[in-house]
């Protein structure tokens, strides 16, 4: 297979899944798999499928699309464009949502495709991106959902620790309960999901934080990449799911400032460098364009990443202990925004094992 290479390790995203399935089942929680960090990959997918998950979610309509053939609940993570509506119902079973304006679109396309969809309804717990925030609006909007033909109120959802960094605690997630019990004695509706966040949740498995009532976390990371909140790992989980191999085209001494007068690199920033002399420094066939150079890092740990353009990555590797030559690879171990961005990358190739 040519480079730049993706290793990914199935068994052990599979390992992560199954190890998740099953934590949360004896706390009567499930787990819809989250694919959107793989670009809805339907390998992917399936292996999650295979280790128990019954309800795949992603952010983009078009990953959902990817994944018809798979057999287990699509589940729609970001809230839909209006425009999207018709692909969304064919798509998804499941959507998140917070605007009745588009729940009415959503409801109507159903009617066109003869379907009903089930909605969750997100609610902004103050981490301040999707959902309502305040009671009264969320209490209008059930009414409204109460009245529609197509749409179905499954449940109600929250998102925390992505644009707030707010960090998910019991007494957070227990207000989604209190709102669950409002709407069962003002509007006789049972929300039977209540659908408790994403990886940075899972931290409070561990001191038994989270509340009865909550029978639903959206995970991706974890089971991805083997992290939680803050991106730390998570313990007895694989981190090590995936590794990037890139090829050396360049291995050339040369100076570590540059010559001549400095204006602005490529991406309109202006760089500093400090004076090491002469060093070693290798280039690989990988940019911008394929991932952010801080979002990988070399497993060789006496190699550094010097920096990179559009598709070019510039490394010191004077201090390397091996012998590297051009044709050579180096290998880079990639956090969650390297795995998003290598994976949507058409230019890298994706390299599975299973065994
Ligand atoms: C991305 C996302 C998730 C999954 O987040 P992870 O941190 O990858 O587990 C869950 N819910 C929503 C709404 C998301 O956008």
């Amino acid at each position: 297979m040519p480079y730049p290479k993706l290793k990914i390790d199935i068994k052990k995203i599979k390992y992560n899944s199954s190890r998740l399935v099953k934590e949360s089942a004896r706390k009567g929680i499930k787990i819809a798999g989250v694919t959107k960090v793989v670009c809805g990959n339907p390998y992917i997918a399936q292996s999650l499928v295979d280790s128990g998950i019954e309800i795949i979610a992603d952010s983009r309509v078009e990953n959902l699309e990817k994944l018809k053939e798979i057999k287990c609940k699509k589940m729609l993570l970001r809230i839909p464009m209006p425009s999207q509506a018709d692909d969304v119902v064919r798509y998804s079973d499941i959507v998140l949502v917070s605007e009745i304006f588009t729940i009415k679109k959503l409801s109507e396309q159903a009617s066109n495709q003869n379907k009903i969809i089930d909605l969750i309804l997100m609610i902004d717990l103050g981490d301040l991106r999707e959902g309502l925030f305040y009671e009264k609006e969320i209490l209008e909007t059930v009414a409204e959902i109460a009245q529609l033909k197509n749409v179905k109120l499954l449940g109600l959802g929250t998102n925390l620790s992505c644009y707030g960094a707010v960090i998910p605690s019991k007494e957070i997630l227990e207000k989604l309960v209190l709102i669950k019990n409002k709407i069962s004695n003002l509007f006789n509706i049972d929300t039977e999901i209540l659908s408790g966040g994403n990886s940075g949740s899972i931290r409070l498995f561990e001191d038994n934080q989270i509340p009865d009532g909550i029978n639903q976390l959206r995970l991706g990371a974890s089971i991805i990449l083997g992290i939680g909140i803050d991106h730390l790992p998570i313990n007895g989980l694989s981190a090590d799911t995936f590794i990037l191999e890139a090829e050396i085209i360049e291995l050339r001494k040369k100076p570590s400032k540059p010559i001549g007068k400095q204006g602005l690199d490529a991406f309109g920033n202006k760089p500093s460098f400090i004076d090491m002399g002469i060093r070693s420094k290798a280039i690989c066939a990988i940019g911008r364009q394929d991932v952010n150079p801080e979002d990988v890092s070399p497993l060789d740990d006496k190699i550094n990443i010097l920096g990179g353009s559009s598709d070019h990555l510039i490394l010191d590797v004077t201090d390397s202990e091996k012998s590297l030559s051009v044709g050579d690879t180096i290998k880079f171990r990639v956090n969650y925004g390297g795995c998003l961005s290598l994976m949507t990358s058409p230019y890298v190739y994706k390299d599975f094992s299973d065994s």
